[in-house]
């Protein structure tokens, strides 16, 4: 087998929206892995000019010029028609707007966030529960079900959401085989859903810890990240939100369900960003974590719903659960200190990471026979600098699910939109997979009742650990 393995050809145009740290990482991918695809039939439109070098030394026409909602459709029209794939990597730009528009051009698309035009996430004249995942995405299944027929829209395919959504399949299968029973794979949604709830799975976290480390500590009145900072900010800024599951007995007293959509979800009156949860992954062991909005959080707990007749006999709770790096923990903090008023300067590290770090991203599925069950990628820093040029390991895991996300389009063209569970696992993750480091399965005796009350006593509901309630820090 080549090096490199050529998984797909592609001869259409192929045009980024937005050249940011994920832009940047996934050229080289898309260049090595899609076949047949000369650097001349891709354009990048772009607000700043972030990656010009690396797009000119690649061939790429590079096209400085923010979308808005009144230009968008001059500037791509050009660049974009029946056969073409529209990729949208930026922050700011309505993804819907752009869905609808590849569309009307009979085009290809997938991105790895639903994005509202720019303030959307945060617009204080918009009432908490329409500044929500849930709103965008109930918004988009809407769009969906007026065009059946359409070509391939894959919504939400980076990481998380993304991967985690292939990983999660992947575990229920290895827990089913750990527990000793045949399983046949599952075929369909309802099957899928069947199987979560016979393993007995009450929680899924997307437990992640970036433990990587810049030379140059974070300044005073600085925000640093591994990847967007805009893109971080907004999300945390949004109220947090939870698929809730069918398990839960308390319900939070900040808690509020939507009164439209399908009720897989509730949000909190708070932003994410001051929302911690305790959650578990192998290296790092018991932490807590940012329980960050994210799509996932509701296309996993929709999916994965069983209902009897229209009573919902079983649901798990799925939420983020993010240590960002150690920079980006004390800029949340000096973020949320000014009441969220951003700070003046903002970086996003990638060379100057130094060696060592890791970015722990998996899934934890809880609540069953054998406790707790995380499934993940545990990629380095070094590993990531070897494996592909303009990357750290937060940025290579997503940008390899966006090339597995553009593959899969190109293979399946004809599906309309699509999120990432309704997608073939399996041909997602082998693509993926060389480019992830050590891709681990753990089991934990820890649950969030461990050690817990030994300084103070606290309000716990001790007859299931996996209520959110413990789960939750207050
Ligand atoms: P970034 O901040 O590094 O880059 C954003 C890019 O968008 C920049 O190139 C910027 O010029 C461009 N942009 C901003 N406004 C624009 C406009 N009006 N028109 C055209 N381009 C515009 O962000 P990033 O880290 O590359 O992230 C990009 C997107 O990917 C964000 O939506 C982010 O939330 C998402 N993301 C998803 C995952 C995942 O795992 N699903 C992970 C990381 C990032």
């Amino acid at each position: 087998m080549a090096a490199h393995p050529v998984h797909v050809n592609f001869p259409g145009r192929l045009v980024f929206v937005g050249f940011g740290s994920i832009g940047q990482g996934v050229l080289p991918l898309i260049l090595r892995h899609i076949g047949g695809l000369d650097p001349s039939r891709i354009t990048i439109v772009t607000a700043d000019e972030t990656g010009r070098a690396q797009a000119e030394a690649a061939g790429v026409t590079f096209v400085r010029q923010a979308l808005t909602r009144e230009n968008f459709r001059h500037v791509l029209e050009p660049v974009l028609g029946r056969g073409d794939f529209l990729l949208n990597l930026s922050v700011d730009v309505s993804s819907l707007a752009l869905i609808r528009f590849a569309w009307e051009r009979g085009a290809l698309y997938l991105d790895t966030c639903l994005e509202p035009w720019a303030g959307g996430y945060t617009d204080p004249a918009l009432p908490p529960a329409r500044r929500t995942n849930y709103a965008l995405r109930e918004e988009a299944l809407a769009v969906r079900r007026e065009h059946p027929d359409a070509p391939t829209a894959v919504l939400t395919h980076g990481a998380n959401p993304g991967l985690v959504s292939h990983l999660v399949k992947q575990a229920l299968l290895n827990i089913a085989a750990d527990l000793g029973k045949a399983v046949a794979e599952p075929a369909n949604r309802e099957q899928w859903a069947a199987l979560a709830h016979e393993l007995g799975v009450k929680v899924v976290h997307v437990a992640e810890r970036d433990m990587q480390a810049p030379s140059v500590p974070k300044r005073n009145d600085e925000f640093v990240n591994t990847w967007s900072v805009d893109g971080f900010i907004s999300e945390g800024c949004q109220p947090a939100e939870l698929g809730w599951g069918s398990h839960e007995r308390n319900f939070p007293r900040d808690g509020r369900r939507f009164d439209f959509g399908d009720g897989s979800a509730i949000f909190l009156m708070q932003p994410g960003a001051a929302t911690r949860v305790r959650t578990w992954a192998p290296m790092s062991g018991p932490f807590h974590g940012f329980l960050i909005t994210h799509g996932e959080a509701i296309s996993i707990a929709d999916y994965y719903t069983v209902k009897d007749g229209d009573r919902v006999a079983y649901r798990p709770t799925v939420h983020y659960s993010y240590h960002p790096s150690d920079s980006a923990v004390a800029s949340v903090h000096e973020f949320a200190g000014r009441n969220w008023q951003v700070q003046s300067a903002k970086r996003i590290l990638l060379d100057e990471i130094i060696s060592g770090g890791v970015d722990e991203l998996g899934v934890l599925l809880a609540g069953h026979a054998k406790n707790a069950y995380w499934y993940g990628s545990q990629l380095s820093i070094d590993e990531a600098r070897a494996l592909a040029p303009h990357n750290s390991a937060t940025s290579l895991q997503v940008c390899v699910s966006v090339l597995a996300g553009v593959i899969w389009t190109i293979e399946n063209p004809a599906r309309g939109m699509v999120e990432p569970d309704e997608m073939d696992f399996r041909r997602c993750l082998d693509i993926c997979r060389p480019y992830l480091g050590p891709v681990v399965g753990a089991y934990t005796d820890w649950n969030p009742l461990t050690d817990r009350g030994r300084l103070f006593p606290e309000d716990l509901d001790e007859t299931d650990p996996w209520q959110f309630k413990n789960v939750r820090v207050l």
